[in-house]
């Protein structure tokens, strides 16, 4: 049976508001929203559907969420997996559940497939570091074969996410298959700010918390990094038995955060 996690339309609560920033990815997205809503609207005048979607980034910017938030958005179920979850000890094991997938993608179409990691398995072929490589061999070229073999009208649009794509076999991103790519970069300022201000609203915050100043001083900060930052601080208010959140908080949870980066990057410099 293939491993992937399948939540039915209705269940993601997640739509394109709760992204916050990408601008322009998610205009770019509109469109894959539109098909699922009405497929005979693009194929009526001829329009050739794209299958795959890949989007490519730094961990932590919002791939995953933007996946979830078009199926949301679209109101239709959405299948995940991750590249490595593929990628097993046993010969053909693989293959096969990328088998079981799209058979089960195919019975709840319109639909989307989203694999995470896809690196994991659509590593530039004979790139691989010995064991297991002819069985991720045989998972890419299933993949492949799935891909070409489901019409561009049957309703299944694949999103796949990736922050190494410069190690992937170009095989997938002909037409067909992943052709259209899209960059999730590291929000701007004015990202940095949305993105708090969407991670703030079920937070009580002080009246002196400035989160226009907070995001100007997180440059290179990710979605994910800013969501957990005001965590940090919720914790820390919760510590001092307040019940909301101040600017010193954030502050204080920042200091944290950052010592945490550079305490992890010691210990892998110590390693060396
Ligand atoms: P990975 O490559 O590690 O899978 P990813 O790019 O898929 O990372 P997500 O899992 O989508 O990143 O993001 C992690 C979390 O960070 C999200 O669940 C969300 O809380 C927050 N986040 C990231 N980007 C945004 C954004 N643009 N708007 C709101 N929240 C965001």
């Amino acid at each position: 049976k293939s491993r992937a996690r399948l939540s039915l339309a209705g269940d993601s609560k997640v739509t394109l508001k709760d992204v916050a920033g990408l601008k322009e990815e998610k205009e770019d997205l509109q469109e894959i929203v539109d098909f699922l809503r009405d497929p005979g609207k693009f194929t009526k005048v001829g329009a050739r559907i794209p299958k795959g979607v890949l989007l490519e980034g730094p961990p932590g910017t919002g791939k995953t969420l933007l996946a979830k938030a078009i199926a949301g958005e679209a109101n239709v179920p959405f299948f995940s997996i991750s590249g490595s979850d593929f990628v097993e000890m046993f010969v053909g094991v693989g293959a096969s559940r990328v088998r079981d997938l799209f058979e089960e993608a195919k019975k709840n179409a319109p639909c989307i497939v989203f694999i995470d990691e896809i690196d994991a398995v659509a590593r530039r072929r004979g790139t691989g570091m010995g064991g297991g490589h002819d069985e991720r061999e045989q998972t890419l070229n299933q993949m492949l074969v799935e891909m070409d073999g489901f019409a561009a009208n049957a309703g299944i649009i694949v999103m796949a996410a990736t922050n190494r794509v410069d190690i992937l076999d170009p095989a997938i991103l002909r037409p067909g298959r992943f052709d259209r790519k899209i960059a999730v970069g590291l929000p701007d300022v004015g990202g940095r700010e949305a993105i708090l201000q969407v991670h703030a609203k079920n937070k009580p915050l002080g009246d002196n918390v400035d989160l226009k100043q907070i995001a100007q001083t997180t440059a290179g900060f990710t979605g994910a990094d800013l969501e957990n930052l005001l965590n940090e601080a919720a914790i820390v208010a919760a510590k001092d038995n307040r019940c909301f959140i101040s600017q010193e908080d954030i502050k204080t949870a920042f200091v944290k955060v950052g010592i945490g980066t550079e305490r992890k990057s010691r210990i892998i410099s110590d390693k060396e």
